[in-house]
């Protein structure tokens, strides 16, 4: 029987993907192995969400402000007033969250590069669509609309053992971030409330199980 060790996987997501795997016949062992322990474990398929560091040296030669990627203001405008950063690479103030972010997704790429297009164009608006991600795995389609940070209550809608289900985390008390898995539904639906005026409480969340 195939074996699978998935290591970094802390989210919702992370442990659909492993029941995914296991109810797929795979053996998973969940946990971070030290290589210091001295055991040698063999395995089919490693699974390792380690995250990446921004490749600024080129901005940096440039005498570019760089702090975690290339730092830019709510237009993308880099501390050269004449250069744009968009992408992977930019680390731009969240309005929605309060802080400094990078964010590693094609959503993210694509829409900062419409952005600063359309001020290049003269439509200048501070950059702040809502963040959504996908991959698939297998047959799980995992679905990410929404930023986790700070998130302070989850609620699990649906049941993770028939592969299709959600988890969505509210921060104070609002809607901020829905990952799926197998629902496509729930993520469209939270792509048209998360950040809106719109609102839906944990408790509505639970009674519509
Ligand atoms: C294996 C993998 C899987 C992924 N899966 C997903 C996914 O499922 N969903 C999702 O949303 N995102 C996914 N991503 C992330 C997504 O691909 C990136 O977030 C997105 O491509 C970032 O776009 P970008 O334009 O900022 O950077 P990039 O797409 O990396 O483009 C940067 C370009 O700049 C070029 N470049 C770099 N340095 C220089 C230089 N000095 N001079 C000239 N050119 C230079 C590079 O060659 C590259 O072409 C994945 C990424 C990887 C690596």
């Amino acid at each position: 029987m195939p074996t699978v060790l998935i290591t970094g996987a802390s989210t919702g997501i992370g442990r659909a993907t492993a029941l995914g795997l296991a109810a797929s016949g795979w053996t998973v062992l969940a946990g971070v192995r030290k290589a210091a322990d001295g055991e040698a474990l063999s395995a089919d398929l490693v699974v390792v969400g380690i995250g990446v560091v921004a490749e600024d040296a080129l901005a940096r030669d440039c005498g570019l402000e760089c702090d975690n990627g290339i730092v830019v203001d709510e237009f993308l405008l880099t501390s050269d007033s004449t250069i744009s950063a968009i992408g992977d690479c930019a680390h731009f103030p969240h309005a929605a969250l309060g802080l400094r972010t990078r964010l590693e997704s094609v959503q993210n790429a694509v829409d900062q590069g419409r952005a600063v297009a359309a001020r290049l164009m003269g439509k200048p608006k501070p950059y702040n669509e809502l963040a959504w991600f996908w991959s698939d795995q297998g047959d799980l389609k995992l679905m990410i609309a929404g930023l986790a940070h700070g998130v302070d209550q989850w609620v699990v809608r649906g049941d993770p053992a028939t592969r299709a289900f959600s988890t969505f985390g509210f921060r104070d008390g609002k809607l901020a971030v829905v990952e799926s898995v197998n629902k496509a539904g729930d993520h469209a639906a939270a792509k048209r409330i998360i950040g809106t005026t719109k609102t839906m409480t944990p408790e509505v969340s639970l009674s519509r199980r």
